[in-house]
């Protein structure tokens, strides 16, 4: 069982490529991190999954997007959400004039009315404090509530698999640290996930797997425990090294050593 992307190319405008034959694999019992810089194609790759690309003039132009074995790049967003793939996107897009039960209540639009209510009352148990604030607009919630709201509506369609793009982008360390544990709890009830990460250390604190994309490619695909232990990742994703905290391209960094070596 797993969400797969094969060997895909990305145009937008029918002129920018922006990946360039991307693979990769998330198994419904685990969590793949996707780490990369800004720009590097990785929000893209979502799209590409969740039939999300023409909104953004986008399209497929290689390759394939799977769902436990069946073809899923050619659906429309709300039915790769049937198909059983959910997606977080960047920003903590609620609907601030909306209550939280409603923005909840949207997350299970796609599936039958029969069952919301078990739905809310297992999301609200996953989640107590937005059971504290449900009448409350989503708007006037914090930047943490507000991720967790945007996770609680994405698990209301039930997803197999879900899509987190920088869940933790903008939280405070003890807000991220919640952040972190949630997406296990995810994962071991059930749910597949792949967490796009600029925060390195966080994803592979968690992950089963890891994927490193860099101008529109997969330069590195390697369990989570070989990646913390790379000296290139800890170099510049983990900032332990010389060049701590700078997101720079690994492979252009590999092949200057290689060239000074
Ligand atoms: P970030 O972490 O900054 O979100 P990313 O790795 O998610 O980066 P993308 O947002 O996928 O990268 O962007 C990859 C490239 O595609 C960038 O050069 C970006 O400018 C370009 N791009 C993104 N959306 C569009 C669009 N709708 N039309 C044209 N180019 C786009």
């Amino acid at each position: 069982m797993t969400l797969g992307v094969h060997n895909i190319e990305v145009v937008y405008e029918d002129v920018m490529l922006v990946v360039k034959g991307a693979s990769l694999h998330v198994p419904a019992d685990g969590i793949v991190a996707l780490l990369g810089a800004n720009g590097a194609g990785k929000t893209t790759l979502l799209r590409a999954m969740t039939g999300l690309l023409d909104v953004h003039r986008g399209r497929i132009s290689r390759g394939h997007v799977s769902i436990d074995g069946s073809e899923i790049d050619t659906r429309r967003a709300p039915d790769v959400v049937r198909a059983g793939v959910s997606q977080v996107m960047e920003g903590r897009r609620v609907f601030g004039e909306f209550t939280v039960e409603e923005n909840l209540r949207i997350g299970a639009y796609t599936r039958s009315r029969s069952g919301v209510a078990d739905k809310l009352d297992r999301i609200y148990t996953m989640f107590p404090i937005l059971r504290d604030r449900r009448g409350q607009r989503a708007g006037y919630l914090s930047g943490g509530e507000q991720q967790m709201l945007a996770i609680g509506r994405a698990l209301m369609a039930e997803p197999r698999y879900i899509l987190l793009d920088e869940p933790s982008l903008g939280l405070a360390p003890q807000i991220v640290e919640q952040i972190r544990d949630l997406i296990v709890t995810i994962r071991d009830d059930g749910t597949g996930v792949l967490l796009v990460e600029q925060n390195a250390a966080m994803a592979l604190s968690i992950a089963d797997h890891g994927y490193v994309m860099e101008n529109g490619k997969i330069v590195m695909d390697a369990p989570a425990q070989a990646l913390r232990d790379d000296d290139d990742i800890r170099e510049f994703y983990l900032g332990t090294g010389a060049t701590s905290g700078s997101l720079r391209d690994v492979k252009h960094y590999k092949r200057r050593k290689r060239w000074l070596s």
